[in-house]
């Protein structure tokens, strides 16, 4: 089979990061354009605009949007109105209700739409799903606290309305969480910190619960200096499971389980050219949707004003 001839929209970070060198591995793909106001990629056809590049490029087949969430809309329905496949960089949307709007319109156009959760794919994630699925489990508790100066310099789109704040990184754990749990959580409560001059929080503190009243906590902190933590702690009948460096490495009862090298854009990309070639889409917006429950049912409490 032909190469999937692929563009991709929104050339900053991650895109530098992981979006090209994951592309250029994988021969099932062919990277033939770039659409960013500012940004280019060296050796393909760059745009200003994704209207400016499909004009341009009709054997465009699949588009991957990278650019923050609060500007993915209007580009995505206009690429599946182009007839394109598209990738979502996480989260993929602002709201929910729009994402389920290109839900549709992907399926009305026999098109695949792919939500991509990348720390879902992380090495030891399956590991713990098993782990968690052999035994009982008593309580979760979820860490997640990183300095938001080091990871997010200068990124003020994180901190408008939209831009998600510390549930940016936030919903990487639950991702992974809302996967590896038997059974689906909802929240019972939980605060949010909002800094005095910005319209997103620095920090989180969550209850989730479940149908058998599983104790599941999580705490989201940006102001976190020195040893960053991604980890899940799972209290179970065989022991303390750790699940930890945002998924990397799986550890029970102090033994380490499982520590391999992280594949997690390979991965993505590898799981949208399965889905394009099965001719469906791959959207589970429980991560999104358990954020949107924490602003809906959260206290609000403002905190000291934060500056880069
Ligand atoms: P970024 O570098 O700040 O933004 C990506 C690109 O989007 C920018 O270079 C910019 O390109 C474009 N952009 C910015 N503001 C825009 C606007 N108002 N309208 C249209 N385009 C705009 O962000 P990033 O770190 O790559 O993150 C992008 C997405 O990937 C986010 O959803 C994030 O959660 C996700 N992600 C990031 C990381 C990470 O480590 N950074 C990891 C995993 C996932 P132009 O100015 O050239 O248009």
């Amino acid at each position: 089979m032909s190469p999937i001839r692929i563009a991709i929209v929104g050339v900053g970070k991650i895109v530098r990061d992981q979006h090209l060198p994951a592309l250029a591995k994988n021969a099932d793909y062919q990277l033939v354009a770039a659409a960013s106001r500012h940004g280019t990629v060296d050796g393909i056809d760059n745009f200003k605009s994704i209207e400016a590049m499909l004009d341009a490029v009709s054997s465009i087949e699949a588009v991957s949007l990278c650019m923050p969430p609060q500007y993915r809309y209007e580009a995505a329905r206009t690429a599946l109105e182009a007839g394109k496949h598209v990738f979502l960089e996480k989260p993929p949307g602002a709201t929910l209700s729009e994402v389920a709007d290109l839900q549709a319109l992907a399926e009305a156009k026999g098109l695949s739409l792919f939500a991509s959760w990348h720390s879902r794919y992380a090495p030891a994630v399956e590991a713990a799903k098993a782990f968690l699925a052999s035994t009982t489990i008593r309580n979760v508790k979820i860490i997640w606290k990183e300095d938001v100066r080091h990871w997010h310099p200068n990124q003020e789109w994180i901190w408008a309305a939209g831009g998600l704040g510390v549930f940016d990184p936030g919903i990487n754990a639950l991702s992974i969480i809302t996967h590896i749990l038997p059974r689906p959580i909802f929240i019972t409560s939980a605060t949010l910190e909002f800094p005095e001059n910005r319209d997103a929080p620095i920090a989180a503190s969550i209850a989730f619960s479940d149908a058998q009243k599983l104790d599941v906590s999580a705490e989201f902190d940006w102001r976190q200096t020195g040893k960053q933590s991604w980890d899940i702690v799972a209290e179970t009948e065989a022991g303390e499971m750790i699940l930890s460096e945002g998924g990397a490495k799986l550890s029970v009862n102090g033994k380490i389980a499982h520590d391999e090298p992280e594949q997690e854009y390979p991965m993505l990309y590898r799981r949208f050219a399965e889905i394009i070639k099965e001719g469906r889409s791959d959207v589970d917006l429980s991560p999104l949707r358990h954020v949107a429950d924490a602003f809906m049912l959260g206290r609000r409490k403002f905190v000291e004003v934060f500056y880069d």
